[in-house]
């Protein structure tokens, strides 16, 4: 299967394939010719899997297919919603680089960060918006933005989206948009909310669930250390000094946990960082563009800050603690390596998770 065979334009696969993808992924290839014949979607699938193509793609597609003449000011004409901001940003830049060969604009509407140039960028075109719904809704309030033209909606991580209490904001947002749209709602898992949530939202959706990849085996070794829990910090300085490991994400449980091994590691001369939900965006930003290209040696995170964080072939992921929620187990490096949850694991007390690829 190629990406042209599902009908997408030369400018789209040449995009791709500059990003060195040679075949759609499961989900890809399920979800593409949905969204390209115009239907709703449901999509079980999560992050690691290629879903963010998933909808880009056709997306980028249809709003080329019938772009309006670019006369006066366009209207935004796609929604996407995502919980996190560093993943509206990824998701964004995805967009972005996906459409390179094509006119279309895209733009990342998050907090955290302050609203005046959003409100500038939003007086000239955007076709794509890529929000959180928090700032989106200030938006709205504000009267700086424009929803009535929106033709494609997508709710991304949409199970995430409920945990973090962000079902009201949902509504809200979809009360004012138009009715007459294409929608499409990406989840990891299917409780009843998400299904309440599904039924009112999709209009005879396509329903399509890929499997949970378990590449664990092929392509990552995963380590349990049994540790007293006074001693976690010591063993996790030993373990990067001794290996000399870089770009080490670890995950704790809490804000305060992060700041504290965060300091710890800096004064066992490791340079480390902490991201959670009370820093700021700025801040947010620059230890994951530090981290990325691998000028910050430990990156440590609460997992909501965490999740969808995009690295490929990140070499060294350590659970300093149990994560709150299984599926955060799952890490994104690459589709390759999303792991399955190891549920079984939340069983054992004290013990040090480290997962690595050598
Ligand atoms: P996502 O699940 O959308 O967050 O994507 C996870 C990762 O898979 C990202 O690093 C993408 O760049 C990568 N990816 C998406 N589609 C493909 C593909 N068809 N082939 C190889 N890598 C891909």
């Amino acid at each position: 299967m190629t990406f042209s065979a599902l009908g997408l334009s030369d400018e789209i696969v040449r995009a791709v394939t500059e990003r060195g993808y040679t075949e759609p992924t499961p989900i890809q290839a399920q979800a593409i010719p949905v969204v390209l014949s115009g239907g709703d979607l449901l999509a079980g699938a999560q992050t690691g899997t290629g879903k963010t193509a998933g909808f880009t793609l056709p997306i980028l597609q249809r709003l080329t297919a019938s772009a309006k003449p670019a006369t006066g000011k366009a209207p935004i004409r796609a929604l996407v919603l995502i919980p996190t901001r560093e993943l509206a940003a990824q998701v964004e830049e995805s967009v972005r680089d996906y459409g390179k060969y094509l006119k279309l604009t895209s733009m990342t509407m998050i907090g955290g960060v302050n609203i005046n140039p959003q409100i500038q960028r939003l007086k000239s075109r955007v076709d794509i918006l890529v929000a959180t719904p928090g700032r989106l809704l200030d938006h709205l309030q504000q009267k700086t933005l424009n929803l009535s033209h929106i033709e494609i909606l997508v709710l991304d991580e949409a199970d995430r989206m409920l945990d973090m209490g962000f079902i009201r904001d949902i509504k809200k947002i979809l009360a004012i948009l138009p009715r007459q749209r294409q929608n499409l709602l990406f989840s990891a898992t299917f409780s009843d909310e998400i299904k309440m949530l599904a039924d009112g939202l999709l209009n005879k959706p396509a329903m399509i669930e890929v499997a949970r990849r378990n590449a664990t085996a092929e392509l990552i070794t995963q380590k349990i250390y049994p540790v007293d829990r006074e001693r976690k910090r010591e063993l996790l300085t030993h373990l990067i000094k001794e290996h000399n490991w870089h770009q080490v994400l670890v995950f704790t449980r809490t804000k305060h946990g992060a700041n504290k091994l965060a300091e710890q590691l800096n004064k066992d001369s490791i340079p480390a960082l902490a991201i959670h939900g009370n820093k700021s965006q700025a801040a947010r930003t620059r230890a994951l563009a530090e981290f990325k290209s691998g000028k910050l040696q430990v990156l440590v995170a609460t997992d909501i800050a965490a999740r969808g964080i995009d690295i490929i072939e990140l070499p060294h992921v350590v659970n300093f603690e149990m994560p709150n929620v299984s599926e955060d187990y799952v890490h994104t490096c690459c589709p390759q390596t999303g792991i399955t949850a190891f549920r079984w694991l939340q069983s054992l007390n004290n013990v040090f998770r480290g997962t690595s690829k050598n």
